[in-house]
């Protein structure tokens, strides 16, 4: 059985006080570690601060991205080294909004997972179609283009504790979510594409989020699909209830 991983990611909101308190509201009633993954993707400057509050409970922390260089002359740029440094457990890496407005492409996505496991983070990588590609039909090619790129090189090991966030893009903050099937649909080809990529080991282990328009209301029905190990929550993921109750989903 694939442990759930439920992650809110922040993206670029709130201040260091309101970070600070909704981890005071939420450590002490996460669900326990050995039956959920509860992580919160908070902008950089929270990390140390909600590292050492969220300390001795279930909440882990992430970054919502990092370079792939370990130092050096790249201004304005966070390495591995540093969040590892600070106690960071996961990254976000290659969300569509990085792509779609940073520049990102499979080629730093690939290199990124690599910086991330040789300093012991764990990647959530997030792979996801446009409107008009799911229109043209080409959802499954595309996806299956970004999940071999992205996990190219990695060893069966490392693709097994990897973690795979199908997000399509249409379904992000529009409230459009996809239908379980639609989703459970490219999460089930993602595992079919690491399997015939690593192995049957790996793509039994590698767990596969959704993220798009996740909220209390279908994380369960989501969270029910065969292939669907957890979710990726923009929106829903800003309010200490809210996220209490999509981490409980997943336990
Ligand atoms: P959303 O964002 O839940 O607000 O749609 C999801 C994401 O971008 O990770």
């Amino acid at each position: 059985m694939r442990k759930k991983v439920i992650a809110g990611n922040w993206k670029m909101n709130k201040v260091l006080k309101e970070a600070e308190q909704f981890v005071a509201d939420t450590k002490d009633n996460i669900p326990s570690s050995d039956k959920v993954e509860s992580v919160v993707c908070a902008p950089y400057p929270f990390l140390a601060s909600l590292v050492d509050k969220a300390a001795g409970t279930d909440l882990k922390v992430a970054a919502q991205n990092m370079h792939y260089e370990d130092n050096g002359a790249f201004t304005g740029e966070v390495s591995p080294v540093m969040l590892k440094d600070l106690g960071v457990t996961y990254v976000v890496i290659g969300h569509s909004e990085r792509r779609e407005l940073f520049g990102e492409n499979d080629d730093t996505v690939n290199k990124k997972v690599h910086a991330a496991f040789n300093h012991q983070l764990t990647p959530i990588v997030c792979v996801g179609e446009t409107l008009e590609q799911r229109e043209n039909n080409e959802t499954m090619t595309l996806v299956e283009n970004q999940v071999k790129q992205a996990l190219a090189g990695l060893t069966d090991d490392q693709v097994k504790q990897t973690i795979v966030a199908y997000e399509p893009i249409w379904a992000i903050g529009t409230g459009k979510t996809a239908t379980s099937e639609q989703a459970n649909e490219v999460c089930t080809h993602i595992r079919n594409v690491v399997k015939e990529a690593f192995s049957a080991d790996a793509a039994e282990a590698v767990r596969i989020q959704y993220g798009g328009s996740v909220k209390p209301a279908n994380v369960d029905e989501l969270l029910a699909q065969s292939d669907i190990d957890g979710a990726l929550v923009g929106g829903a993921s800003l309010e200490a209830d809210s996220f209490l109750t999509l981490v409980e989903a997943g336990a």
